[in-house]
């Protein structure tokens, strides 16, 4: 009888794209390795829409980046959840974290921090502001080590208080902070895997942090490397990566496979999309992805 053996961890990861502008192909190989990685686990791939900050997402890019998926043969699993449907919930769980005693409002402004090098220093800990409209949230920080194995990555540890510093969860201006509606969604969708840009290796710890204070599971983390251009920039909008081509799908698939540590064969370029991500399936293994923080993109993608 087994019946008391634990049940494994259903395998559920996702895609998270802000809709700031169209997949490129830095934005493609990160979802790619998160398709790759839960579907080799016969497990669950959703995509979640990041859209929290209205002014930095040009209307349409939503529908945009789910057609770029499709059309590169990347299926998700049920709905599209939005963060933008989501603000009750994100509240709620800031009253929560506000009962811990650890939150506190803040009026630094943003050129003040910078001008102590860009990690808070606890200035507004302990003035006792009210939580009013137009100053920030932050949540205490400590120094004790939050140490995590990322699955590509290795160990990676920050003390918080000196490494990042007490950290926003709700923006002057209103708005939620990544770092806590990250937090909430994932543990709301039950995922049970990230893999994600090492971009974000460095936000890992601050999550840990705030799954600690919820009660939350932790998922596990893996950090692929981001895809920089010649001067070695992230590929973003603000750097004038092209959106993909999709009319050419198994190209810009073959390409991005050759990043993650696939190798597939030349001829393979000229398969369907969907066969090329079907062999993709079978021969991921998240152990031959590149340990690196970034790999610069051949000039011919
Ligand atoms: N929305 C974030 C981005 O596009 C990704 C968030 C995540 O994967 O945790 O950079």
């Amino acid at each position: 009888m087994n019946n008391y053996l634990p049940q494994p961890v259903r395998y559920v990861g996702r895609f998270a794209p802000s809709p700031t502008g169209p997949l490129h192909f830095g934005s493609l190989v990160a979802a790619l390795a998160s398709y790759f990685d839960a579907r080799s686990n016969k497990g669950t791939w959703l995509v979640r829409m990041e859209d929290l900050d209205p002014p930095r997402e040009p209307p349409g890019t939503d529908e945009l980046i789910l057609e770029q998926l499709h059309a590169l043969g990347l299926e998700w699993d049920g709905e599209v959840l939005y963060q933008s449907n989501r603000l009750e919930v994100y509240s709620a769980t800031l009253k929560r974290l506000k009962a811990t005693g650890l939150c506190f409002a803040c009026d630094c402004t943003r050129p003040r921090i910078k001008s102590i090098g860009g990690i808070y220093d606890g200035r507004c800990r302990n003035r006792k502001l009210p939580f009013s409209a137009g100053l920030a949230t932050r949540v205490k920080t400590d120094n004790s080590l939050h140490e995590f194995e990322d699955a590509i990555q290795g160990s990676y540890s920050q003390t918080l208080e000196q490494d990042t510093g007490d950290f926003t969860l709700l923006r002057k201006d209103g708005l939620f902070a990544y770092q806590l509606a990250v937090v909430v969604d994932d543990a709301d969708q039950g995922i049970s895997h990230v893999v994600r840009g090492y971009d974000l290796l460095e936000s890992t710890p601050r999550q840990i942090y705030l799954q600690k204070l919820l009660g939350f599971m932790t998922p596990q983390y893996a950090h692929v490397p981001v895809i920089v251009n010649e001067q070695g920039q992230k590929l973003s909008k603000q750097h004038f990566a092209d959106a993909i081509e999709v009319k050419a799908a198994s190209k810009v698939l073959h390409n991005a496979m050759r990043y993650l540590g696939l190798r597939p064969a030349n001829s393979q370029i000229s398969e369907p999309p969907a066969e090329l991500l079907a062999w993709g399936i079978d021969n991921w293994d998240i152990q031959t992805v590149p340990k690196l923080a970034n790999i610069q993109m051949h000039s011919a993608h």
